[in-house]
């Protein structure tokens, strides 16, 4: 099983889902960047610690991602961001060297 998508989606007119979470989301984190890595491209966020008030399944090595602990938010740019996933930032530094895919578990 390999959902893998060749035809980018693209969104007209940026409807986004509204909803306490993303609202602080997107108002303490910084600005977002691209990264292109063998799996595509990303757009990926650093979030502080103090912007981490939740604990998240890292899905580079499937441990929990403690609240207060610094880490990476990468998304598909052309996504409509239900695909976003928190990451350990050293997970998410070494999964381009390991050659890893978009997890599929
Ligand atoms: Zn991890």
């Amino acid at each position: 099983m390999s959902p893998r998508r060749n035809t980018p989606r693209r969104r007209q007119g940026g409807r986004r889902p509204t909803g306490g979470e993303d609202a602080v989301f997107n108002r303490v984190t910084g600005a977002e960047r691209r990264e292109n890595g063998p799996d595509g491209e990303w757009a990926v966020r650093r979030i502080t610690g103090s912007a981490a008030t939740k604990a998240y399944r890292c899905p580079g090595c499937y441990q929990e991602i403690p609240p207060s602990m610094p880490h990476v938010v990468a998304w598909r740019p052309f996504g409509d961001g239900r695909d976003r996933r928190h990451w350990h930032s050293s997970c998410w530094e070494r999964r381009a060297d390991r050659g890893v895919r978009y997890p599929r578990r």
